[in-house]
This record gives structure tokens, C-alpha cells and sequence, in this order.
């Protein structure tokens, strides 16, 4: 299998390029913020629990997370490979996706990044919250997203640099530009 993890601060367009790459190399695409989403939508028990987190800005416990990526994992059989959007954002969630792939002998192939600054970031997120309406893209929730992306998720980089599985793409360019310069790195696993 193909087990790719896409990173990026909020706004980074991690889930625009996810869709085109899950769909480029039939890989499935599992994000870890529109299971939330869709959880809080639906006022189940967890995304009643969530719901004031992903408000502020704050991340799920990661306790709470594995059992969803347990079952949003193996609902698929006989498939290529996973696209990771927003998955792991910390320590303890990249050992939980090592031992769920583990029990099926698979493990994480590449971690990309995409790299964009802070102010390009909140100029975009900006924008979408015209466009959405995402209760978490407000001026405030936004910086604390990125001071979350720093403190908890950034130490992941150093982790996936040990392993030589990360490679830093730059996130500013026009979708296709990005897309090619990611495409490329796939194609070279
Ligand atoms: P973004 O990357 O733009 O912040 P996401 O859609 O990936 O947006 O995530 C939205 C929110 O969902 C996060 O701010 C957090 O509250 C929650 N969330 C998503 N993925 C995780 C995760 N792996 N661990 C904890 N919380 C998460």
C-alpha cells in the first residue's frame, strides 16, 4: 500500500490537494476534520464532546480519535493506499496510525508538507469564512489553529525526517503548480 501523510497549518490546502491526489493514484482519503465535522452535524455522543474544541481551535483528545480511524480505516478492502489529511497532528496519533497499519503489516510510505506563511495563511482562512462559514476560521480561532500546528504537530516533521519519509513542498502557486511539484514526489517512491 501507499500510505501518504499530508501536513500543513490550517489553511495550507491540505484538503484541496488531498482530493486530487486520492484521486490521481486511487488512494482513499481520510480527514480526520470532516469526520468532526460531520460527527458535530449529526449531534452523535463524540461530536457532541468535539464540538466546543474544533470551535475553539483546540484539538480532539487523542484518545477519542483512534477508535474513528479504526473503523474509517478498515471499512476498505483491497485498496492502494491511504491519503492522511490532518492525521496525526501529534506524537501519540502518529504511534496509533504506526500500530493500526502495523496490525495489517503496512506503514507510512511519505509525509509531505506544505509549506505556507503565517499571514497568507489568515488572508486565506479569511476569505473561506465568507465563503463557508466555518465556525473555527475567525481571526482568533485561526492564530490559535496555527500556535496548535506549531506546538503540537510541528515536532512530527523532525520524526519523519529521522525516518527520511519527509519532504517539504512549497504551498504557494497556483493548485496545479503545487499538485505537479507533489505529484513528482510520489513518483519518485
Ligand atoms: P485545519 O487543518 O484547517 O485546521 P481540519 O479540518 O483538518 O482543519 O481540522 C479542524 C479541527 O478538527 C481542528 O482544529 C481540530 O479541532 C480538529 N481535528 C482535526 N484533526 C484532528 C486530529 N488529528 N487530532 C485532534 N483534533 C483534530
Amino acid at each position: 500500500m501507499f500510505n501518504l501523510i499530508l501536513f500543513g497549518p490550517p489553511g495550507s490546502g491540505k484538503g484541496t490537494q488531498s482530493i486530487k491526489i486520492a484521486e490521481k493514484y486511487g488512494l482513499i482519503h481520510i480527514s480526520t476534520g470532516d469526520i468532526f465535522r460531520n460527527e458535530i452535524k449529526q449531534k452523535t455522543e463524540l461530536g457532541v464532546k468535539f464540538k466546543s474544541l474544533v470551535e475553539k481551535g483546540e484539538l480532539v483528545p487523542d484518545e477519542l480519535i483512534i477508535d474513528i480511524l479504526d473503523s474509517a480505516l478498515h471499512k476498505y478492502q483491497n485498496i492502494n493506499g491511504f491519503v492522511f489529511d490532518g492525521f496525526p497532528r501529534t506524537l501519540n496519533q502518529s504511534g496509533d496510525l504506526d500500530n493500526l497499519l502495523g496490525k495489517d503489516k503496512e506503514s507510512v510510505t511519505l509525509v509531505l508538507a506544505l509549506d505556507v506563511d503565517d499571514n497568507e495563511v489568515v488572508t486565506r482562512l479569511l476569505k473561506r469564512a465568507v465563503i463557508e462559514g466555518r465556525k473555527d476560521d475567525t481571526e482568533d480561532v485561526i492564530k490559535n489553529r496555527l500556535q496548535v500546528y506549531k506546538d503540537q504537530t510541528y515536532p512530527l516533521i523532525d520524526l519523519y525526517k529521522k525516518q527520511n519519509k519527509f519532504v517539504g513542498i512549497k504551498g504557494i502557486g497556483s493548485i496545479d503548480q503545487i499538485f505537479d511539484n507533489i505529484c513528482g514526489e510520489i513518483d519518485k517512491r
